[in-house]
């Protein structure tokens, strides 16, 4: 396939060919068989001007990106893909093509699913049920006083974690010695620690008499996720080991991680909503880490504009309308959907320049990769994989629920703004494509949104 005359996220202009599941060549001008038959006098059919026309010529699928911006796709290195154990909530299949339809072509899931990941049997389960996921995959392996490190870590991981340090919400919870013991077999192995951190010996109890939905931001206090933050780093610095601090919500978190040398991601909750949507959100505003104060949001999109923040990750959260439903904010399972409507959000933010299209790209694509070392994804380059989206950046449309293809069925972003993939590629097939590819020929432009085969594979495989 010749993707032609492509956007790029820096602005330029790129032909971009694919070849199997690379990308073979990227170049302001790549030619095709067509053409050159044109050039020698034997087509001639062409008229002048239609040099970017899409269509099938020399064999080759030839597509017109003129005015599109094609991207790598988002790897989102932290999802909950529910499955096994609570099915109704997301299934590998439902996040595949959640994750396709909103531009992403890598996900990460997190263990506490049931059985968690935390031996080697629960891996290869796991494992099974992944590869009916549609876009590519990692599994991450937990850590709990039951896990199974000489099994687990011999298992291809995509990551140790999230690793709960001394959380008090019962899951997957951990104490700072056997947080130190992980921490030290992972980094004799090579493999990164992602890290949950909030400290539940700062929440303020005082909050438990309350039952608005803002009680439960009251309650986990920006200050338990700093000092956690800071207590994990400094077991990261005596061990020598690198960190990645999951869904940072403060600035003075995200600060801290930095100046330890730690990397870190910001859900795009935290980027876009705060305590003053709760009126709005209800129990459906509940999640953990908290939604913060509007003074705090506005830092934590200052630091993802200027680039302190290495990645934006979703915390897919999956839980039904009847869950988020049930009694009170103290009640109601935390997590929101999110893996859908990141990458829109992002690209409708950069569309009103509050952030740049390369930015975009680095917190959601380039930056995983390397924070992950994914040494084949998340770069429009030769010999990458062809993990691609292309979106019309001028199309902006409402994000609505019940479009979105979770089994969820809603998004904390209702009305928002979003700029939804045209098409989604990994490894070189579409996926997704809401309305045909430009260029598909005969059935190409039937309307109707169609989903490819489900052939995701383990990036660590
Ligand atoms: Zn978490």
């Amino acid at each position: 396939m010749l993707i032609r005359n492509a956007t790029l996220a820096d602005g330029r202009r790129r032909d971009v060919r694919i070849e199997g599941e690379r990308i073979d060549a990227v170049a302001r001008r790549l030619s095709i068989a067509g053409d050159e038959a044109e050039r020698n006098g034997q087509g001639g059919t062409r008229p002048a001007g239609k040099e970017n026309e899409g269509g099938t010529r020399g064999g080759e699928t030839v597509v017109n990106a003129t005015g599109k911006l094609l991207l790598p796709g988002m790897i989102d290195v932290h999802v909950h893909a529910r499955e096994p154990g609570f099915p109704w909530k997301e299934t590998w299949e439902s996040l595949g093509k959640s994750a396709a339809a909103g531009g992403v072509t890598t996900v990460v899931d997190q263990p506490n699913t049931d059985p968690p990941t935390i031996n080697g049997e629960a891996f290869d389960a796991k494992t099974d049920l992944a590869e009916r996921s549609l876009v590519d995959y990692g599994i991450n392996g937990g850590v709990t006083t039951e896990w199974n490190p000489d099994e687990l870590l011999k298992r291809p991981l995509f990551a140790l974690g999230e690793a709960f340090l001394a959380d008090s919400t019962g899951e997957m919870g951990i104490d700072a010695e056997l947080f130190e013991r992980a921490v030290r077999e992972a980094n004799d192995r090579g493999i990164a620690v992602t890290v949950h951190a909030e400290d539940a010996s700062l929440f303020d109890e005082d909050a438990r008499d309350r039952d608005d939905p803002d009680a439960w931001s009251a309650f986990r206090t920006a200050e338990a996720e700093v000092e956690a933050i800071e207590r994990a780093c400094a077991v990261g610095d005596r061990l020598g080991a690198r960190l990645h601090i999951a869904h940072t919500s403060t600035p003075e978190g995200i600060d801290r991680a930095g100046e330890h040398g730690m990397t870190c991601e910001v859900t795009p909750h935290h980027l876009f909503l705060s305590r003053a949507d709760l009126d709005g959100l209800g129990t459906y505003g509940r999640m953990n880490p908290p939604l913060r104060r509007e003074t705090r949001r506005r830092a934590v999109f200052e630091r993802v504009a200027d680039g302190t923040v290495d990645v934006i990750a979703t915390d897919h959260a999956p839980h039904t309308r009847a869950e988020k439903e049930e009694g009170s904010v103290w009640d109601a399972p935390s997590g929101v959907p999110g893996v859908e409507t990141a990458l829109p959000l992002l690209l409708a933010a950069a569309r009103r320049g509050e952030l740049s299209y390369e930015r975009v790209r680095d917190l959601t694509a380039t930056n995983p990769a390397s924070v992950f070392d994914l040494p084949r994804k998340g770069r429009i380059e030769a010999e990458k994989h062809a993990d691609l989206v292309l979106v019309d950046p001028d199309a902006g449309s409402e994000i609505r629920g019940q479009d979105l293809h979770s089994k969820a069925g809603w998004t904390p972003f209702e009305g928002f703004d979003g700029v939804f993939p045209e098409w989604t590629m990994v490894r070189g097939r579409v996926v997704y494509e809401p309305a045909g590819i430009d260029g598909d020929g005969s059935e190409g432009d039937s309307g109707g949104e169609r989903f490819g085969e489900a052939s995701g594979e383990n990036v660590r495989q």
